[in-house]
C-alpha cells in the first residue's frame, strides 16, 4: 500500500463507514509504502481491523469472510518452475480450483497484457483488451480536471495503468479476485508480469516478462467492494468501472456508490455488456435492454447517503467487443460505453 494513496484517499472503514482508518505500530514498511500491516478504525464501537498482506489492503465490509473464502489462494506461493507447474496442472486436472482459478488468470491477463508479447496481433480491431479500448474511449471524452482516479473492477490491472499514464495523479485499481490483483500488483512490487496462459484443457505456458511502465508510481492495487467502497464521499476526480456492472449482485448499489465517491462536477464512466454475458448476475440479467440500464443507473441513488444524481455527458456509444476464449474460438460481443458526470448540487 503507497502511503501516496493512503493520504491521497483517506481511506475510511467499509465496516461501519463512520471513521477512518489509521496503521497501527509495527508495520513492515519503508518510506513510501506499507508492504505488511493493520489498518484499524477509529470508531470506538466498531474499531474494525483491516490487514495489509503484500503490500495490499484488505478493506472490504466483511474481512472475516473475505478472508474465508480467499485465504488458500492469499497463501498460495508461486511455482517457479514452469515444468513443476506443469506437473501440477496435469495432476489436479481442469475441473480443480488451480486451474479453475489459473483460467481465469489467463483469460484476463492475456486480454490486458498480450500485446507487450512478440507475435501477437498488432494493430487489430478492436485492439488487444476490450477494456483497454473502452478506457482509451473514455479518456477521448472525459478525464480533464485534476485530482485521483478510481479503476472500479480492475482486474490484472492494465487499465489502472493506462489511466495514470494520461495524467499526473494517483490512479488506484481495486478489485475483490486477489489472484488477478497479484498479476498487477507484479508489475508494481517487481517489474514482473507474469502469468499462465491456456492453451486447452490443463496445457498452459507461462508467459513472464519484464515490464516497468512509467506510471507505476502513481498507481496502486486494493481488494475493496465495488458496492461498498471504503472512501469517503467526493474523493475522487474520475471513476470507471469496466465490465463490472455485470458482475455484482447489486449493480444499482455499485452505480451509487460511484456516485458518492465521485466528486461533484466529477466524471464516471460504466462499459458493459449488451449481450448476455456468461457472468452475468441474475439482478443485472433480468434488466431487459439498454434503456432498461440507463434507467437504472439515473434510478440508483435514491437511498445512499452523499450519492448524487448522473447526466449524461453524451450519447452511449456502443462497442465491438470480442473475446477470445483460447479452446472455442473468438466470440463477438458489443459492449455500451456511458459517460457521465456527477451533478455540482
Ligand atoms: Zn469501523
Amino acid at each position: 500500500m503507497r502511503r501516496l494513496h493512503f493520504d491521497a484517499l483517506k481511506p475510511i472503514c467499509p465496516t461501519c463507514r463512520r471513521d477512518a482508518l489509521v496503521l497501527e505500530p509495527g508495520a513492515q514498511a519503508t518510506s513510501n509504502a506499507v508492504v505488511s500491516g493493520v489498518l484499524r478504525c477509529l470508531d470506538p464501537d466498531c474499531g474494525e481491523r483491516f490487514p495489509i498482506i503484500a503490500g495490499v489492503p484488505i478493506l472490504v465490509p466483511d474481512v472475516r469472510g473475505w478472508l474465508s473464502a480467499n485465504l488458500p489462494l492469499v497463501l498460495a506461493g508461486d511455482v517457479e518452475d514452469a515444468a513443476v507447474e506443469a506437473v501440477i496442472s496435469a495432476a489436479v486436472g481442469p475441473d480443480s480450483a488451480h486451474n479453475i482459478t489459473r483460467a481465469q488468470q489467463s483469460r484476463y491477463a492475456h486480454d490486458h497484457y498480450g500485446d507487450l508479447f512478440e507475435g501477437e496481433p498488432d494493430g487489430a480491431e478492436p485492439p488487444p483488451g476490450h477494456a483497454r479500448h473502452c478506457l482509451a474511449e473514455v479518456l477521448r471524452h472525459l478525464g480533464i480536471g485534476r485530482g485521483p482516479r478510481l479503476d472500479l473492477g480492475c482486474a490484472a490491472g492494465r487499465t489502472s495503468f493506462d489511466l495514470a499514464a494520461s495524467h499526473d495523479a494517483p490512479v488506484l485499481g481495486v478489485d475483490l479476485n486477489w489472484p488477478l490483483l497479484r498479476i498487477g500488483r507484479g508489475i508494481l512490487d517487481r517489474g514482473l508480469l507474469r502469468y499462465p496462459l491456456r492453451h486447452g484443457g490443463d496445457a498452459y505456458e507461462r508467459r513472464e516478462t519484464y515490464h516497468f511502465p512509467p506510471e507505476a508510481d502513481r498507481v496502486d492495487f486494493w481488494i475493496a467492494d465495488a458496492q461498498a467502497l471504503p472512501f469517503a464521499e467526493n474523493t475522487f476526480r474520475l471513476v470507471v468501472a469496466l465490465n463490472v456492472l455485470d458482475c455484482v449482485p447489486d449493480p444499482a448499489r455499485l452505480v451509487a456508490e460511484v456516485s458518492r465517491v465521485t466528486r461533484p462536477g466529477g466524471d464516471v464512466a460504466f462499459a458493459t455488456s449488451l449481450d448476455r454475458a456468461p457472468q452475468a448476475t441474475l439482478p443485472f440479467a433480468s434488466l431487459e435492454g439498454p434503456d432498461a440500464l440507463a434507467t437504472m443507473i439515473a434510478a440508483a441513488n435514491h437511498d445512499t447517503v452523499g450519492a448524487k444524481p448522473l447526466r449524461p455527458t453524451g450519447p452511449p456509444r456502443d462497442l465491438a467487443w470480442s473475446v477470445d476464449p483460447q479452446d472455442a474460438g473468438a466470440i463477438a460481443y458489443r459492449s455500451r460505453l456511458m459517460t457521465m458526470t456527477t451533478a455540482a448540487d
